[in-house]
């Protein structure tokens, strides 16, 4: 099984503060790596539905929120790649469809709501026997496309990077993109993860606790800035927002308000911190997520 991604262009950002401090800036697009299968999301489906085929399922099962970049992706993954898809959504279901579970069902996703509650349990067998045994052949794909395939897929990210770099950005849901993105470094490179939730140490922990998974020694290439959430998962203010729309003017990169908006903030407030030495090039992975924006309330926001 092939899948088809289009080229991924790295685009080079020369303003004021990148001259000022003596930095390259570049911005790797996987946002436009393929037109509904987007982002980091790809890379993380990719061996999942080649394992699911070579299995034979017929089926996959996934889980997420209901603006999930994830159920979009997997969603339009079943259509062109012929699985039949289910997506079981975190939360009640609303009357009116929002864009992402609407572009799902559009896809032929089939959803089913479960609490807040039941949702912390979802990969706890009593409460997924309940909601899986009326399908058979299904393969299982954890939140966020987030597992041990799905890693093996973001180690392929940076491999799209034509030119040398120092350093790698990437904001952080699950930590999985990250760390696949870790274990494809040479010894010089290191990278940043842009933790969007709230939690000290989460991501940090996450990433550990994948490597043990991997049998690999810990990784000193690698740390988390976590003082960039503004507030917590999908939680935006108003400065967000301003930065949001001023660097999507200045350059023509739409940015989304969960992920790669706040990882960009941070770099810039890094650079004008003189965070990164004079003569590095940094390369900021653009992870997509730009399907979410369609039905963001961007005038809710917090201080
Ligand atoms: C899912 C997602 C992430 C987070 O990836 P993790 O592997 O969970 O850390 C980052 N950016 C975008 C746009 C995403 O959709």
């Amino acid at each position: 099984m092939e899948i088809q991604e289009t080229a991924i262009p790295l685009q080079q950002i020369n303003d004021e503060i990148t001259t000022k401090h003596g930095v390259r800036l570049f911005v790797l697009r996987l946002d436009l790596n393929h037109p509904y299968i987007s982002g980091n999301k790809l890379f993380k489906l990719k061996y999942n539905l080649e394992e699911a085929k070579q299995q034979g399922k017929d089926t996959l099962l996934t889980f997420g929120g209901a603006f999930s970049n994830h159920i979009a992706a997997t969603a339009a993954a079943g259509k062109e790649y012929e699985f039949k898809t289910i997506g079981i959504i975190r939360g009640e279901e609303h009357k009116e469809l929002n864009p992402t579970l609407k572009f799902a069902v559009d896809c032929g996703m089939q959803l089913i709501y479960v609490s807040r509650e039941d949702y912390k349990n979802k990969y706890v067998p009593p409460f997924l026997n309940l909601q899986t045994n009326k399908f058979s052949n299904y393969y299982l794909i954890p939140e966020g496309g987030s597992n041990e395939l799905g890693i093996e897929g973001c180690k392929e990210i940076t491999k799209n990077i034509n030119i040398d770099f120092d350093v790698v950005c990437c904001p952080c849901g699950t930590g999985a993109t990250l760390t696949g993105i870790i274990l494809s470094l040479t010894n010089q490179q290191i990278a940043i993860g842009f933790q969007v939730l709230k939690g000290e140490n989460y991501i940090k922990n996450e990433v550990n606790s994948w490597l043990e998974k991997f049998n690999i020694p810990k990784k000193s290439n690698f740390y988390i800035e976590e003082s960039f959430h503004f507030g917590g998962y999908a939680k935006v203010t108003p400065q967000l927002k301003q930065f949001i729309k001023g660097f999507e003017k200045e350059n023509n990169i739409p940015l989304d308000y969960v992920y790669t908006g706040k990882m960009m903030f941070g770099i810039y407030d890094m650079m004008e911190r003189g965070g990164f030495e004079k003569g590095k090039t940094i390369v900021a992975i653009h992870t997509g997520g730009l399907q979410g924006n369609a039905g963001f309330n961007i005038n809710e926001t917090t201080e």
